[in-house]
């Protein structure tokens, strides 16, 4: 079993800055970390710390971002597809952080808009039935709505984490195995007719949905220093967590996802804040 993640690849840089600029203002600023983001990658990462083969379907563009993240990601145990960087800049997020607190981010999507569907196709093409395809909100409905179709027609199983949130992702729910939204994102959406639908309530905890069955579960009380890809933490382990045991999303689950999600928002960056697979492996073996 395998999971193939066609999502986004972003290289994060945070800027510290006294206030955020006035329109035509020219104000000076300090770069503060370096990091791998992109919720694609995030949870195409954490999946494979957690042992499970995976296979990231994202963009990278032949600049030195390009360079970089692949330097950066060579020693995580997942496949990155395509092999070769594309014709593009390759997705940056800008985010500045103002003295009193506030923040503005800037991300570009050039080179995961250049990914188009037919290439991803391509790398699908020997998943077998029961493999899982997982996507994010990062690419078109259009196109997020072909590879699901494409994964249902094939007896993969699908996985919806509809951020960033897009009002057209709606429609798409008939293709969806199993949803994991945020409160905000449920609100917009509404998702109906999934067979599990996890809703995600920031450090009050998630809620479990299958048939009748509703299931909660309290978020670790932790001191949160950043709370940037706690959810891409929480969605990876719990599929990780339910995929390793073969059973569906459950109890279990939630409690490994909320204890990974846990550490994440305790440490600040990205990919720096996230469980090592020696943490995510003790957290899995726990019962
Ligand atoms: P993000 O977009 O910031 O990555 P999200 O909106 O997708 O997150 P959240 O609902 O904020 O997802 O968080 C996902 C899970 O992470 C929660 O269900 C909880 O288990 C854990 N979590 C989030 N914030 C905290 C916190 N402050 N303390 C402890 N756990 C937290």
């Amino acid at each position: 079993m395998r999971v193939y993640v066609a999502g986004n690849i972003v290289v994060d840089e945070t800027w510290s800055i006294d206030q955020l600029p006035e329109k035509g203002a020219s104000i000076h600023g300090k770069k503060i970390a370096q990091d791998i983001g992109g919720k694609g990658a995030n949870q195409a990462i954490i999946l494979s710390r957690c042992g499970i083969d995976t296979r990231l379907i994202s963009a990278t563009g032949d600049d030195i971002n390009g360079q970089w993240i692949r330097e950066r990601i060579r020693h995580e145990k997942l496949t990155l597809l395509p092999p070769q960087f594309l014709s593009a800049h390759s997705d940056t997020s800008i985010i500045f952080n103002s003295s009193d607190g506030d923040n503005a981010i800037i991300t570009t999507t050039a080179a995961a808009d250049a990914l188009a569907a037919d290439i991803i196709l391509a790398y699908l093409a020997d998943a077998a039935a029961g493999d899982i395809l997982l996507q994010q909100g990062n690419f078109s409905a259009d196109k997020t709505r072909r590879l699901f179709s494409w994964a249902k027609a094939h007896g993969l199983t699908t996985v919806f984490n509809p951020s960033p949130v897009n009002p057209d992702f709606a429609d798409l729910w008939p293709l969806i195995d199993i949803a994991v939204v945020n409160q905000p994102e449920a609100d917009l959406l509404q998702p109906a007719g999934v067979n599990t639908l996890v809703i995600t309530q920031g450090a009050a905890g998630a809620l479990l949905i299958r048939g009748n069955q509703r299931v909660f579960c309290p978020a670790i009380n932790v001191a949160a220093v950043d709370t940037t890809g706690a959810g891409d933490t929480f969605l990876a382990v719990l599929l990780a967590s339910a995929l390793l045991r073969g059973v569906a999303p459950d109890l279990l689950a939630l409690q490994h996802a909320s204890a990974a999600a846990a550490i994440t928002v305790s440490r600040t960056g990205t990919l720096n804040a996230f469980p090592d697979a020696d943490e995510l492996q003790r957290i899995l073996a726990q019962r």
